[in-house]
């Protein structure tokens, strides 16, 4: 076996065009705003209070923002970007940064991912797998499923030799309700193919180690 391709992209997702989104639904804003007055006054705040006023917007937006993944289509990511080659080494994005929301309380859970595929015919552009990632990252989530709803999906598209995924995550809702001690992380992980082979998952983990 040769070298492995190993990359780091802490930046591929502004790199490669990908802008944040900051469009917003209005009228999706202004009922969650509606809503989250009624909740702030529900707590024992005033929502009329000068510094509250418009928190309720504030937090529409924000949850809009951090769930953008639900208007976004992670198999057509992939597919924009895969290209015909013959290269059959394992290819790994490790270090991917993860933001997501708990779906069981809202909060979120951050962390890294490492994703690992072997090519079959196609490949894809690197930027492209921090992109899955988030799309499917920018929802309700929780980590299990996370990580299997991005190996499924660039099995599935990409249909390669085999996939690996690594996620590593901090969730507040263990940490901030003082179930979890304060640095302890999950970690995830979901194989497909040659991953499902010994020697090879064993060199992935030592390559994102
Ligand atoms: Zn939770």
């Amino acid at each position: 076996m040769t070298k492995p391709l190993v990359a780091d992209v802490p930046q591929a997702s502004q790199a490669d065009g990908y802008e944040k989104i900051d469009q917003y639904n209005s009228q999706s804003v202004k009922r969650i705003a509606d809503k989250y007055r009624t909740i702030l006054d529900e707590l024992g705040e005033d929502s009329q209070r000068e510094g509250l006023l418009k928190t309720p917007e504030r937090v529409a937006k924000a949850l809009q923002f951090l769930t953008h993944g639900y208007h976004l289509d992670p198999a057509e990511i992939l597919r924009s970007a895969m290209f015909k080659e013959e290269y059959q080494q394992m290819v790994i994005v490790k270090d991917i940064e993860i933001y997501s929301l708990c779906e069981h309380h809202v909060l979120p859970f951050f962390g890294k991912a490492h994703v690992a595929y072997i090519p079959n015919g196609h490949i894809v552009g690197l930027s492209k797998i921090p992109r899955v990632v988030d799309a499917f990252a920018r929802r309700l989530q929780v980590q299990e499923r996370l990580t299997v709803d991005i190996r499924n999906c660039i099995q599935d598209t990409l249909k390669p030799l085999g996939v690996a995924v690594v996620l590593e995550a901090q969730h507040l809702c263990m940490i901030m309700r003082g179930i979890q001690k304060q640095h302890s992380i999950a970690t995830t992980s979901a194989f497909t193919g040659e991953f499902e082979q010994e020697r090879t998952r064993a060199e992935f983990l030592r390559l994102i180690a």
